[in-house]
């Protein structure tokens, strides 16, 4: 804490063919990443990914199958958690009951044997800081979810950790509360400084919080990058479908000589797109452009597109979200969904022309399902 700053201790952690097997199954497949000094990290995966074990290797609650740790220089693969200096915040938040919010703060400090003034401070600084003060002398059955939450982080804080390791923090608050607390997380983690590793399910926190989101799927690590990075250029269907609401739009089509065939439509392609496409001219590939990167022709504004392609089509269904219209076009047997902003009003069966934006598109390879472009 220092007497007059706030700003706890700066640690980088590096990730080295980080591995755990369960008997034959793997969790974590041969991990390499390195959350930067004072870094946001999210840790984004479907249920089973293998987000928490990583987790808790990085906490020591875990002993990985083989694979390194480091805090900077140090290497903690085989250290107890005790010796890390690392604080982990639960989904359940973890707070004993039978403990007023004071001594649930002071606890780790009064393990550590603090003196009894420094843990008065370090509590008082904790809970001004989650704004609890109030709370104190409370038992947790007398707080709400939120609160019990705000327990849990400062207890995590109390300590000046290196690390601080967050499971799945908010996902047992109403939704409302939710978002409240994700910017709330993210200010007090820019306050200290702490280098943060957020595991979620949740591409929508994972975009809102991350400084760089890390994208797993069965074990393994897909992707890196800044929120902008991932959700412009995801390097394979599985990120691609993973970030982003209403999903990205992904299709079969055909590579000709200047167009892309699926079934219903064809999209005229300029020449620089085509070069990237020339090893696929007669293949199967897979399309992908994103809801918001499409216009009505007509109904909305082209806006920032610097070229377009249009195919025609009918409406199919409509989705008024009240702040956006999701419009469901149809061509033959394909469907493509349309974000529109606003309330749109759109008759179904009615003939349009989706333009697509051409700098937003995406094509994979239909195998590998990676990005071509
Ligand atoms: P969730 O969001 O559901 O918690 P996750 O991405 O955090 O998922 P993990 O909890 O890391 O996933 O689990 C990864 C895989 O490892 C899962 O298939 C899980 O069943 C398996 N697993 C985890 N712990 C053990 C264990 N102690 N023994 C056997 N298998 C385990």
């Amino acid at each position: 804490m220092g007497n007059n700053t706030e700003v706890i201790k700066m640690v980088e952690v590096r990730l080295e063919n980080l591995t755990k097997k369960f008997g034959d199954f793997t969790a974590v497949n041969s991990l390499n990443l390195t959350i930067k000094d004072g870094e946001f990290l999210v840790l984004l995966g479907p249920s089973g990914c293998g987000k928490t074990t990583t987790l808790r290797m990085i906490a020591g609650l875990e002993e990985p199958t083989s694979g390194k740790i480091y805090f900077g220089d140090r290497d903690v693969t085989y250290l107890p958690p005790k010796d890390r200096n690392v604080s982990m915040v639960f989904q359940s938040y973890a707070v004993w009951p039978h403990m007023t919010v004071y001594e649930n703060i002071a606890f780790p400090l009064k393990i550590k044997k603090y003196p009894k003034d420094e843990i008065e401070r370090r509590v008082k600084w904790a809970a001004e800081l989650l704004q609890i003060e109030e709370l104190l002398d409370r038992y947790p059955a007398q707080l709400s979810g939120g609160q019990r939450q705000r327990v849990a982080v400062a207890r995590a804080i109390v300590v000046e950790p290196d690390v601080l390791l967050m499971d799945e923090p908010l996902s047992n608050l109403d939704a409302k509360l939710r978002v409240a607390m994700r910017a709330e997380i993210k200010k007090l983690q820019q306050k200290l400084k702490v280098t943060t590793i957020y595991v979620t399910h949740d591409q929508v926190e994972a975009m809102t919080m991350g400084d760089r989101i890390a994208v797993m799927n069965r074990g393994k690590l897909l992707q890196v990058g800044s929120p902008t990075e991932v959700y412009l250029n995801p390097n394979s269907v599985f990120v691609a479908t993973f970030i982003g609401a209403p999903e990205m739009n992904i299709l079969e089509v055909s590579v000709g000589e200047g167009y892309l065939e699926g079934e219903g439509f064809k999209i005229e392609l300029p020449d620089d797109i085509m070069e990237a496409l020339r090893n696929y001219i007669g293949k199967t590939v897979l399309f992908g452009i994103r809801p918001e990167h499409m216009v009505i022709e007509g109904i909305s504004e082209l806006a920032h597109m610097r070229r377009t392609a249009k195919i025609k089509g009918v409406v199919d269904f409509v989705e008024a979200l009240g702040t956006d219209t999701i419009v469901h076009v149809r061509f033959e047997e394909s469907i493509i969904k349309v974000k529109l902003p606003g309330h749109i009003p759109l008759e179904i069966g009615k003939e349009v022309s989706v333009l697509i934006d051409l700098d937003k598109i995406h094509i994979f390879d239909k195998n590998s399902e990676k990005a071509i472009i």
